[in-house]
């Protein structure tokens, strides 16, 4: 019931919305009394200082009713990189458990401190931590309540940003460095009180560090509960005075601190005991598989279909076919017609080496280009494969018998080059005939008109000069078009 509680007291943070600029962080929960315990006496406490601790995520995309609005798996995935990035120093490694959920709700997906618990309540996994990415969790980056979840902004989960390190760090016990000061408005020119409520203020000379503010003696004091921006050394612009007037500036590298996320850096070695103690206590029931998989081996792409510079009709629908990478549990494919990827037009996730595309996801008559981004569970910091590159044209798409010309071949193909090339067709009737050489980009390299006769006709062009390729024939008449590719070798 006391969670719940502490929902009902938070309406001011329930009205931000979308609008709004979110806020850093909606936890306000009180320090929790494992925390407490754990501090009378961290040195009791085991925290199996060599070892890695693998920590199972379930992570619940939220979207709108419509299927709309979801994080996209390769933004996830360059967060989740950041995150096991910002937890390296505390060897605590975060792995995703199963698939990635989905959740269509427009409710959750900005919700309010009750929505939320609800959406947890509702979806949560037992065995793992349990994190739901929104457009907004009740107008906050991220909020966390102990030991059901975390739900975080995805236009807080760039990967710059902090949020799902420090909305973690508070699931596994850590408090703000200025705890006690969240909601709490204060003139910082004045002298800070001896405590507010019940939590005493944080002294610059760490006399009462022990259970003041986060009760970590290696945070040092910090009353700054709303974004700030770190000037010279990493350090608050804003002078803040402790109760008896010693003047100090917030450290900004903390990141279960307010600053910029371009200043946070880092766990101090007192906040990293004490999640790895939760993890060995409380938490050990999330440590049941400390076995990474195999590591992902390579970023390299080998098409298997279609083979580079392969011409699909711009209506084609086929399926993209790679050699398997070893250790990739999913692979994220996209396709586009800028080869710098700016703008990514299709992509999918899928657990096997192949996937279905439809060119009309593309853009007809343009090289599309495509890649891949393998991944397993443990390790989101896989880069993208090389990139390999397929050609989509209006061409093949046109019915050869609709037209006069009919049983069009082209020989030899591929063809030497400096050869000529022999076209072959038939038409019924005389024809006034326009044979033309085609580079890729359409642009028209020779032309031969002439009047075909009924009965099989034939036509040689030469190919001297042409550069090793693919080209296409094009064959005109009476309106009717015909389309034939051709190597150059
Ligand atoms: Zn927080």
């Amino acid at each position: 019931m006391k969670r719940l509680m502490i929902w009902l007291i938070l309406p001011v943070f329930i009205t931000a919305g979308q609008a709004q600029p979110l806020a850093p962080c909606g936890t306000t929960e009180a320090p929790t009394p494992w925390l407490k315990a754990y501090q009378q006496n961290p040195s009791a406490y085991y925290r199996a200082n060599n070892d890695t601790l693998y920590v199972p995520l379930a992570i619940h995309l939220v979207g709108q009713d419509n299927g709309f609005g979801y994080m996209t798996m390769s933004k996830l995935l360059d967060a989740f990189c950041t995150l096991n990035e910002d937890f390296q120093s505390a060897a605590i490694r975060f792995y995703i458990k199963g698939d990635i959920r989905y959740i269509s709700n427009s409710t959750y997906f900005d919700h309010n401190f009750g929505e939320g618990y609800d959406m947890m309540v509702q979806n949560n996994v037992s065995d793992a931590l349990n994190c739901y990415v929104v457009s907004s969790p009740a107008g906050n980056c991220g909020y966390s309540s102990y030991g059901l979840g975390v739900a975080l902004a995805k236009s807080c989960m760039n990967a710059s940003d902090h949020t799902w390190a420090h909305e973690l760090g508070h699931q596994l016990s850590l408090p703000h460095p200025f705890n006690g000061w969240e909601g709490y408005e204060h003139n910082y020119s004045q002298n800070a009180p001896a405590s507010i409520g019940f939590d005493a203020v944080e002294r610059v000379d760490g006399s009462n560090c022990q259970f003041a503010g986060d009760g970590f003696c290696d945070t040092e004091p910090d009353y700054l509960n709303f974004r700030w921006t770190c000037g010279a050394n990493s350090r608050s612009n804003i002078i803040q005075k402790d109760p008896v007037g010693a003047e100090f500036r917030s450290d900004g590298t903390l990141i279960m601190g307010y600053s910029d996320d371009g200043c946070q850096t880092r766990f101090t070695e007192e906040q990293i005991g004490a999640m790895r103690a939760n993890l060995l206590t409380e938490r050990q029931f999330l440590l049941y598989n400390q076995n990474p998989p195999v590591p992902v081996a390579s970023t390299n792409l080998s098409p298997i279909f279609p083979q580079d510079g392969q011409l699909f009709a711009n209506d084609a629908s086929f399926t993209l076919e790679w050699e398997p990478i070893e250790g990739a549990r999913f692979y994220i494919v996209e396709a586009t017609v800028l080869p710098n990827f700016a703008i990514t037009l299709w992509r999918a996730v899928t657990t096997q080496p192949y996937v279905d595309i439809s060119a009309e996801n593309l853009i007809p008559n343009k090289t599309a280009y495509w890649r891949i981004r393998p991944f397993n569970g443990y390790d989101g910091c896989v880069g993208y494969s090389d990139i390999h590159s397929f050609q989509l044209g209006s061409t093949v798409a046109i019915r050869e018998s609709s037209g006069p010309v009919e049983h069009l071949e082209v020989r030899p193909n591929p063809i030497a080059g400096g050869q000529a090339l022999t076209l072959s067709f038939y038409t019924a009737r005389t024809l006034p005939i326009r044979a033309s050489l085609l580079a890729l980009t359409g642009q028209e390299l020779r032309r031969q008109s002439f009047n075909a006769i009924p009965g099989d006709n034939r036509l040689a062009i030469p190919t001297a000069g042409l550069p090793a390729g693919l080209y296409l024939i094009r064959l005109e008449g009476a309106g009717a078009v015909v389309y034939r590719k051709v190597v150059v070798e």
